[in-house]
């Protein structure tokens, strides 16, 4: 099913993120627990890709199992950075071989050895104009960034390349991680006075250990309220309370989203099935209305 029907149902629902495993030998494990957050029956579960696409066949695993045996929609994400058009079309292929349907269609990040980059596409809006060309019937999702994408100038330039990768193709957005929900709001004002119209799934990462902040931090250079870093400081070494603080802590702005008219919610459940249960359980009598 595409991302655009479950949006358009117009009931709450959540999705979650995992990732594909690196090596054969911990395949098992990493489809073991895949499955058991699509056996929470979210709305639909999408599996990230490594950015030097030498873990692609594992995306497409992980994503075809989950769809068959869970009967879960998946998003297969895709990047571009040292991809050619030849690894491009042929896992445009593979995707429509395997019956997904949806793609998040990423740059990925520029490897710290550039001379690694050696692909045929700059940005994802080029990707974006090309999975189109090659099938007009992809459910094609992008990135967005509300604090801002760290190699940009500025949130002006980087909105007016939002809009351009947009209307390249795009059919629905979902946002970096973010702790601040005013943060989103103020984004989602923002790009739609520029003429962004596309539905925007916010993205909530539940922080349930210590060393993940920093990571992070890194990653999306998000702001951190003041009364999280306090959680934090006071449960950050007490590893069973940390994750139980964390969990409660990232309730807490899925609720305030729904609460204020946003019906999809993407979480970050980085393979941790007790993670995914646990949210799911806190929102049992919320979602699916
Ligand atoms: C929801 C989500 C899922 C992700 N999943 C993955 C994953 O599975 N695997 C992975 O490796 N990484 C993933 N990432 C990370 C992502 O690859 C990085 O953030 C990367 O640095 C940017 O990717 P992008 O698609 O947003 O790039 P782009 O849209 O190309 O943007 C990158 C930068 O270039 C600028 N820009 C965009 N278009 C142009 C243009 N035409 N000309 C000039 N400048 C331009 C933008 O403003 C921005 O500063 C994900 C990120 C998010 C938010």
């Amino acid at each position: 099913m595409k991302i655009t029907k479950i949006l358009d149902s117009g009931k709450l629902s959540l999705s979650f993120e995992v990732f594909p495993p690196k090596t054969d030998t911990v395949f098992e494990s990493v489809k073991t627990a895949t499955e058991r957050i699509a056996s929470l029956a979210p709305a639909y579960v999408s599996v990230t890709y490594g950015a030097g696409g030498g873990t692609s066949e594992y995306t497409l695993d992980i994503a075809k199992n989950i769809k068959d045996r869970y009967k879960v929609p998946t998003v297969a994400h895709m990047t571009c950075v040292s991809s050619t058009k030849e690894t491009v079309r042929a896992m445009a292929e593979k995707l429509r071989a395997c019956g997904i349907e949806n793609v998040l269609a990423l740059r990925g990040d520029i490897p710290a050895d550039k001379s690694l980059v050696k692909g045929d596409y700059l940005h994802a809006d080029d990707l974006i104009r090309e999975l189109r060309s090659v099938d007009a019937e992809f459910c094609i999702g992008a990135a967005c960034y509300p604090e801002v994408h760290p190699e940009s100038e500025n949130s002006v330039t980087d909105i007016k390349y939002l809009k351009q990768k947009v209307d390249a193709g795009v059919d629905f957005l979902t946002t970096q991680m973010f702790f601040d929900n005013p943060l989103f709001y103020s984004f989602l004002y923002r790009i739609r006075e520029k003429g962004i119209l596309v539905p925007v799934i916010p993205g909530i990462m539940p922080i349930t250990n210590a060393k993940q902040i920093e990571r992070a931090k890194q990653l999306s250079g998000s702001y951190m309220p003041h009364r999280f870093e306090q959680l934090v400081d006071k449960f950050g070494n007490d590893p069973l309370a940390m994750k139980q603080a964390g969990i409660a802590y990232a309730t807490d702005p899925i609720i305030d989203l729904y609460a204020n008219g946003i019906k999809h919610i993407h979480v970050y459940s980085m393979n941790n099935p007790e993670v995914a249960e646990k949210i799911m359980s806190n929102l049992s009598d919320i979602i699916g209305k």
